[in-house]
């Protein structure tokens, strides 16, 4: 057929006449001019003959070539030629549908009106163009791109239709995540704030007669230690486990993530049964989480409310159950809290405190330092002393550490506070050492922001010097989410470098933490205080007195001292003896005292060397 191109060229219609009048020419040298014409008319045609012959190669080339599906059909819309991109995107081969109509490649996503307005375009425009559903040869359905153009021939007649299309699943699964992520929280799957948000004013504006909603937030205590002992990865599937648990829980209600480790939940009910929901939760969520095989057991925070009781605006709601967590968080871990009104007014108050926390550091008379006696366990003699940070509130009377100290933490108060102690310890060893005591080791408590935002290292060097105070006198005592925050830098070199100039460190409240026996073989530590929370239950507590003696075993094979938090009762100093605990420190000995209550022991002590 490719003959038929060259006809429209001149040249070879010359030729032909030529060819037609050459025999009837008179003059020979009329012929030989018709001959040189027929010859330039069929170099003419043979070129283009060969012109064709390339742009028809190029053209199967550049099919070949394409990243896009191209599919041609007939007038009849029956598929004559497909490319490789089609076969590689659909799993059909040109012999498998060749002569089909495409309709058989359709997914059956789209109704008989979509496929008109289709025609109807085609016809009218001769083109069309948008998203479409089709299925692949092995039956997976998948969105392209298409792009269909109508090719006439000479009499204006549709010859073909040229489909080129694109496999956008990609592009449209990325479309996906990117509306999921604007309600969607990414690592849980879980509704975000924002979602919550719409959730919570639809579940609000849905509530019947008699029913009501139970909120709350959830905060995993020191999730912080988590993701610095065990790292982020195990952190993020702890979220994300503990967001499946919670879910689980509560089937026909709402759980959400706010984002950190803050979750809340939302429940529709007809029962005035809060405080046993909240139980339930807890209780739900106490079972241990096993990552990594480590086996955690997650202390937890929660604030709640009720609505329509406590608010029925959704914004109102959100504040309140952030006011019940704050402060539950304020009463220690492991607390929850149902939203009263007075919280409200705890914000106020906590700036107030603030204030007067500024001023009374600023005039030092309502600070004072307690001192608590630590003690050999065999004999009972005192070996050393803990400072612990009293304030005398003109109004509101003693303060423990306890309410003030996060308060300085958060609002950047925390590393003058700090100094103010260490300078009162140094002080008080200085002056006992004055008048001719026997002193012992003062320990002070040291906050990570201390670590951070002060320059730690040179005031208590700078101290010890001004008061000509040993260095070997003053203890550091360093809780576990202290030792483990990042934010403090490399802290072995850091507590390497305060023991070379004789400062001793302890872990304080040992036991609460996450950090592992292999982190602490590393650590440059001379002894761990084993918190609390483990004595407060011995001997009785199975669990306490395998942890108990577990510590003191692992402790006596670190070559680290052991000395026992909180021993109240006779029962529990024996049984910490009979374990090889050598120290321990504890209402049974003394309560934190000032500074003038215990100087009447320490002079006892000489006293009874003496007498
Ligand atoms: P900590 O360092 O673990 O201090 C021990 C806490 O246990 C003290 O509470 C002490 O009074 C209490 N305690 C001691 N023996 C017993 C006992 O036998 N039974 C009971 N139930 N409690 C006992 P306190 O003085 O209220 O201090 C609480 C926490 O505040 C301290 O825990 C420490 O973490 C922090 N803190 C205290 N003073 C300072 C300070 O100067 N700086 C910093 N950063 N933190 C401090
Ligand atoms: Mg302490
Ligand atoms: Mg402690």
């Amino acid at each position: 057929m490719w003959p038929f191109f060259t006809l429209n060229r001149p040249l070879v219609w010359l030729a032909l006449a030529a060819l037609a009048g050459a025999s009837v020419l008179p003059l020979l040298s009329l012929r030989l001019a018709a001959l040189v014409v027929i010859a330039i008319g069929m170099v003419d045609g043979w070129r283009q003959i060969r012109l064709e012959h390339q742009r028809r190669r190029l053209g199967e080339q550049a099919l070949e070539l394409s990243q896009d599906g191209v599919m041609i059909t007939n007038a009849a819309n029956r598929i004559v030629i497909v490319n490789p991109a089609f076969t590689q995107i659909t799993g059909y081969t040109l012999e498998e549908i060749r002569g089909l109509d495409p309709s058989a490649l359709s997914s059956g996503r789209h109704d008989k009106a979509f496929y008109d307005r289709y025609w109807q375009t085609l016809k009218t425009t001769g083109r069309w163009e948008g998203e479409i559903w089709n299925e692949r040869k092995h039956g997976d359905q998948y969105p392209q791109w298409l792009r269909v153009q109508a090719c006439h021939d000479h009499k204006g007649r549709v010859s073909h239709y040229v489909g080129l299309f694109t496999d956008i699943t990609r592009h449209k699964s990325r479309e996906q995540d990117l509306r999921r992520i604007g309600f969607e929280d990414p690592l849980t799957g879980l509704p975000n704030r924002r979602r919550l948000h719409d959730l919570l004013a639809s579940r609000l504006r849905h509530l019947r007669a008699g029913e009501g909603l139970d909120l709350a937030l959830i905060d995993i205590d020191a999730f912080k230690t988590v993701n610095d002992s065990l790292g982020v990865d195990s952190g993020d599937r702890l979220l994300a486990r503990f967001g499946q648990r919670l879910a689980a829980q509560v089937a026909g209600g709402i759980v959400g993530r706010l984002g950190g480790d803050e979750f809340m939940v939302i429940r529709t009910t007809t029962f005035d049964d809060h405080d046993k929901w909240i139980a339930t939760l807890r209780q739900h969520l106490s079972e241990p989480f096993e990552i990594d095989e480590s086996s955690l057991h997650l202390g937890l925070t929660i604030g709640s409310c009720r609505a329509p009781e406590d608010g029925a605006d959704p914004n109102v709601l959100f504040q309140r159950l952030e006011s019940a967590l704050y402060s539950a968080k304020r009463h220690g871990r492991n607390h929850d809290r149902r939203f009263r009104p007075s919280l409200e007014v705890e914000g106020d108050r906590q700036l107030t405190i603030l204030n007067e926390l500024r001023q009374a550091l600023a005039q030092g008379s309502q600070l004072e330092l307690y001192y608590q006696t630590q003690h050999r366990l065999d004999d009972g003699e005192m070996v050393g002393m803990e400072a612990l940070l009293r304030w005398h509130h003109p109004d509101h009377g003693l303060i423990l550490p306890s309410e003030f100290i996060p308060l300085a933490e958060r609002h950047g108060l925390m590393p003058v506070l700090g100094n103010w102690v260490i300078d009162q310890a140094v002080a008080q060893l200085a002056t006992w050492r004055g008048q001719g005591l026997d002193v012992l080791p003062v320990w002070v408590n040291l906050s990570a922001l201390q670590l951070i935002q002060g320059d730690l290292e040179s005031h208590l060097i700078s101290t010890l010097k001004q008061y000509r105070v040993p260095a070997r006198l003053l203890g550091l005592e360093l809780t576990e989410s202290v030792l483990l925050d990042e934010r403090a830098g490399d802290i072995s070199r850091r507590l390497e470098a305060l023991r070379r100039e004789g400062l001793q460190i302890a872990i304080d409240d040992f036991g609460t933490g996450y950090s592992s026996m292999a982190y602490l073989k590393r650590l440059p530590v001379d002894k761990l205080k084993l918190d609390r929370e483990f004595i407060r239950a011995l001997p009785h507590d199975h669990a306490d007195a395998a942890i108990t003696s577990a510590v003191l075993a692992m402790a006596h094979g670190l070559n680290l001292d052991v000395i026992a938090e909180g021993v109240e009762t006779a029962e529990q100093r024996d049984f910490l003896l009979a374990r090889g605990c050598r120290h321990v420190q504890g209402y049974l000995y003394a309560r934190p005292q000032p500074a003038g209550e215990v100087e009447n022991r320490l002079r006892q002590a000489v006293a009874n060397v003496y007498s």
